[in-house]
């Protein structure tokens, strides 16, 4: 079992450079060089161990560093290179039948940073909560400024405190800069300071102090204000972790949501969605309507289940848009939805014979402003649901039925399946060291699985047919617009700068919510069966696209451009129709263990 956390760098590594045309322009006979990785002449990398990819004419012999390296069937060759000095150069050198040819690229190690000690500036001013900040009583705030080393420096919350001494910090924390300083205020109950500036100071010789303002504010508020959502596409963070992927998200956020804020840091509002739960929400996506309003809350009405022939439909009365959260359970099949800053006045709750794929729908009153509603459904899979509010007020839960087959033969007759392309246009994706890039691989499986698909009965909405850059939302907006059942969303996975790309193989599949590790267990059995090697099936997957409630999704990373090998594999047509093979027959599966079918005879055909 490899590491997971590493890796996946397919959906970030970006390049304007058109690797395709140089590939098109070099005969098969004559030699050539085209060095993948490093992507300029000069790279600055502070690590110490770098991978370099390159291709040449699989007849060629090629050396990196004067050492001979192994010339794969592609053209390709790769090594690892030591980066212990503060430059190091790669030598590609590629021979064949007397002729040579080659190139020279360059890692350099950043310089470390010298302050300008001269003088008794302050530079460099840093609060950590970063950017403006509102904090709560008993959160801390840190600030921090470069100025001359061994001096008496202080900070003031601007009309609010009287010189906070701030300390120099031990070069060997911070990255052997001297005259670092840095100073902590803890809020106290009662604390009140609305956009307030922070004041620096750092002694001048005999004669004072140096003082510089802050830009970035702080507050200290002692009760909550409340915002609206303002954005059709916000959603709520976990905490106020980021990487690559963005924050951990529980999920979207309709527009016109009311939420009680209590603080911001970073970018980010704090969102108050119970006594004993905090959510966090891009400050962009939110618009403060005073402090006056009380914190805002609702009784809950009746509850109302119904049904219509596609769908069931679980109606809940609230008097304001509050926010919610909504998770799944499989085995028995459930959805979870956690309304916040609801405490229940539901005197009943009526069931339609209509509701047909609602088993029960149960609620909670699991804290004093946390109201839960627990709906069992009748059917083994999540076929994917959306929570909005309808009219007013008005909490609608919109759940899909599992679809009917018309054929057990052709299980996927009639039905809308998405295939999502990875990556194109300006986005390349990863890169191979033969020359080739994600989005070409992913278009050309995504193409053939569409063939597929149609051949055994599907219609297939795709989120590119070209190579062109297409957003993240207008895909998922895409498979809503076409009612697809499902989207499959194709991908080739990378490795870091850091690794051997011969040391990390294998096809993976990916998804974020518990519902729907049914599909990516079936496409992951079906990969492996391949014969790929092993990279494991990823659940709680923070990507874009595993995000979506409305339909069952699955990422398949079907195996590394990074390895040379696999490389070979994924641009092999034939493979790529075995790859295509497996995600129809895997689909094909998906829907004959969880869809009703129809009460039709059939024979087999002929
Ligand atoms: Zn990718």
């Amino acid at each position: 079992m490899k590491q997971i956390g590493l890796l996946f760098l397919c959906c970030i590594i970006f390049s304007a450079v058109s690797l395709g045309q140089e590939m098109e322009e070099s005969e098969s006979d004559s030699l050539y060089l085209n060095i993948i990785i490093p992507e300029q002449d000069t790279v600055i990398y502070p690590f110490s161990r770098y991978r370099v990819a390159a291709n040449t004419n699989p007849n060629a012999v090629a050396y990196i560093n004067g050492k001979k390296v192994k010339v794969y069937s592609s053209g390709a060759f790769i090594t690892m290179i030591d980066h212990d000095a503060d430059t190091t150069d790669i030598i590609f050198s590629v021979e064949m039948n007397g002729e040579s040819l080659s190139d020279t690229m360059m890692l350099v190690r950043p310089a470390p940073e010298e302050p300008d000690l001269s003088k008794n500036v302050i530079s460099d001013l840093m609060v950590e909560p970063r950017s403006d900040t509102w904090l709560e009583p008993g959160e801390a705030l840190h600030v921090q400024f470069q100025g001359k080393p061994g001096e008496d420096a202080y900070f003031n919350i601007n009309g609010f405190t009287d010189n906070i001494k701030m300390e120099e910090v031990s070069p060997r924390l911070v990255g052997g800069k001297k005259g670092v300083y840095r100073g902590t205020y803890y809020v106290k109950d009662g604390d009140i300071v609305k956009d307030a500036a922070i004041t620096f100071k750092i002694k001048k010789g005999l004669l004072g102090y140096h003082k510089r303002e802050s830009t970035f504010k702080v507050s200290f508020l002692p009760e909550p204000i409340v915002g609206e959502v303002i954005a059709d596409d916000a959603y709520l963070n976990v905490g106020l972790g980021t990487d690559r992927l963005g924050g951990t998200k529980y999920g979207s956020i309709p527009e016109g949501v009311k939420l009680n804020i209590s603080g911001m840091q970073q970018g980010m509002y704090k969102v108050r969605l119970s006594e004993s739960l905090d959510a966090w929400i891009p400050s962009r996506f939110v618009e403060l309507t005073g402090d006056d309003l009380e914190p805002v809350s609702s009784l809950t009405g009746n509850i109302r289940v119904s049904g219509s022939s596609s769908h069931d439909l679980i109606r809940v009365t609230l008097s304001e848009k509050l926010p919610f959260i909504s998770t799944q359970e499989i085995d028995p099949n459930k959805i979870i939805v956690d309304i916040f800053g609801a405490t229940s006045n539901t005197n009943w709750k009526i069931k339609y014979l209509t509701s047909e794929g609602i088993e029960s729908v149960d609620w909670e009153q699991v804290e004093n402003d946390r109201f839960r509603l627990i709906i069992k459904l009748n059917n083994t899979q999540n076929w994917g649901y959306s929570i909005d509010y309808g009219w007013g007020s008005i909490l609608d839960i919109r759940i899909k039925r599992p679809p009917t087959l018309t054929s057990v033969i052709k299980p996927l007759t009639g039905r809308v399946i998405a295939v999502d392309a990875g990556h194109g246009g300006s986005n390349n994706g990863s890169l191979g060291a033969a020359g080739f890039q994600e989005k070409e691989v992913t278009l050309q499986i995504s193409e053939l699985l569409k063939a597929k698909l149609e051949e055994a009965g599907a219609e297939v909405v795709m989120t590119r047919t070209d190579d062109s850059y297409v957003y993240m939302s207008e895909r998922k907006e895409i498979t809503l617009d076409n009612n697809a059942d499902l989207l499959v969303s194709i991908h080739t996975n990378s490795i870091g700068y850091g690794s051997n790309p011969l040391d990390i193989t294998g096809t993976g599949s990916f998804y974020k919510h518990i519902a729907f590790k049914p599909l990516a267990e079936i496409m992951y059995n079906r990969m492996t069966s391949l014969g790929l090697d092993d990279y494991g099936l990823t659940g709680s997957f923070n990507f874009t696209l595993n995000a979506p409630i409305e339909f069952p999704n699955v990422l398949v990373e079907t195996a590394f451009i990074s390895n040379p090998e696999e490389e070979i594999l994924l641009t092999d047509t034939d493979f790529q129709h075995k790859i295509a093979e497996q995600i129809v027959a895997g689909l094909e599966q998906f829907y004959l263990e969880h869809s009703f079918i129809e009460s039709v005879s059939e024979m087999p055909e002929k």
